[in-house]
């Protein structure tokens, strides 16, 4: 097995609500609703759906008192950290604050007068709440602007550190700092920059990344490569798609680089003529069936004898296509013939029962402990 080479740079550990950013905490993974606010019913639902994917923290706009209002009821009706977002208006800020938001989201220097962000601050440390600073390429501050003339890493950087340098005169040093771009290489250095300056969690994400294939790969090749840099302790793909999937190419971006598990890592063949049996089909509906799956565990799938051996013995549950009947591996060991037109229903019946054995030596091993104390 080849070691993970990835070591994640030392940070600062931060609450959002019950999910820890930073330090040794795992990478979370957020989302943002796109529901009216003030629609708690269809607002709620969605949040539940991202959650029921893997969400660790929910992002909710509150442009308005009335959404701040409405942002009270969501937060009595899930569970998950909330963040809200808000822009300038810092009554708002105070509101949210006491109805109950883990974080938030508002720049400092966007909030107007000493006396208005010395208020926020001090619900925020009342309340023990943490912030995120966010800069965004497209929105720098107008001599910002003036100064660098087109965005660059280190225009994000300077605009980054003038909120900051706020938050630390005022002795708060809960917050996490995003400094997104739409362009890979804008984004990847404008964190390289900011990671060498503090020691707060950074929250990464490629912002208006685009439609959900390129916006995807777009992500994946500026996130996986900070990540791989060992930056980065929570993360949004801002996808023009829903939540959700927002939270799976998250999470398959972090599995990719075995950094954060969350159910299935399959293993699958390409298109190939020599596959005894249609992966792609059985693919589509395995990962449909099995989305529900938290346990973390290798499954491959391969289509023929030439590689299926050994990617089988590597993983934890194993198939080499072969026709009529179809070679399974547990645990890297050789196990059972299985019908190859059945392929779907077995593999889904192996996973399952992995999930259930799992489960059930955890349950035991709580009850052991418990009673050896
Ligand atoms: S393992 Fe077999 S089916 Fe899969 S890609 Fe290789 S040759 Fe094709």
């Amino acid at each position: 097995m080849i070691e993970n080479p990835i070591k994640r740079r030392p940070t600062r550990k931060i609450r959002v609500g019950s999910v820890y950013v930073g330090g040794d905490a795992p990478i979370s993974i957020q989302s943002m609703t796109n529901t009216e606010t003030c629609d708690v019913e269809a607002t709620v639902a969605q949040i539940q759906r991202c959650v029921d994917v893997g969400a660790d923290i929910m992002r909710v706009s509150v442009p308005s008192m009335e959404a701040a209002e409405a942002f009270g009821e969501i937060r009595k009706r899930v569970q998950v950290p909330l963040v809200a977002d808000i822009h300038f208006d810092y009554k708002i800020a105070l509101r949210v604050a006491d109805l109950g938001a883990d974080c938030l989201r508002i720049n400092p220097g966007n909030i107007g007068s000493e006396a208005k962000i010395r208020e926020v601050v001090a619900a925020a440390k009342h309340n023990d709440i943490s912030m995120r600073i966010g800069v965004n390429a497209g929105s720098l501050e107008k001599d910002i602007q003036k100064k660098y003339g087109e965005p660059t890493g280190q225009a994000l950087l300077e605009s980054a550190m003038r909120h900051i340098d706020i938050l630390d005169r005022l002795n708060f040093h809960e917050f996490k700092v995003s400094v997104k771009a739409s362009n890979v290489f804008l984004t990847m250095d404008a964190y390289r920059l900011l990671s060498q300056q503090i020691d707060n969690p950074l929250h990464l994400g490629v912002t208006e990344a685009g439609v959900y294939r390129t916006g995807s790969v777009k992500s994946a090749i500026a996130l996986g490569g900070l990540l791989m840099e060992g930056i980065g302790d929570t993360m949004r793909i801002s996808l023009a798609a829903e939540p959700e999937e927002e939270v799976k190419i998250g999470f398959d971006i972090l599995k990719s680089l075995g950094l954060r598990s969350n159910g299935i890592n399959f293993i699958a063949c390409p298109s190939c003529s020599r596959q005894e049996f249609n992966v792609i089909k059985v693919m589509q509906t395995l990962e449909e069936r099995l989305e529900d799956v938290r346990v973390p565990m290798d499954v491959s799938v391969i289509g023929c004898k030439v590689n299926g051996p050994g990617e089988a013995k590597e993983a934890d549950i194993g198939v080499v296509g072969a026709s009529p009947r179809s070679l399974v591996y547990r645990n890297g060991e050789k196990s059972h013939l299985i019908d190859t037109n059945q392929l779907v229903d077995e593999i889904e019946a192996m996973v399952r029962q992995r999930v259930s054995d799992i489960e059930d030596a955890k349950a035991k091993e709580i009850i052991r402990t418990s009673f050896s104390e």
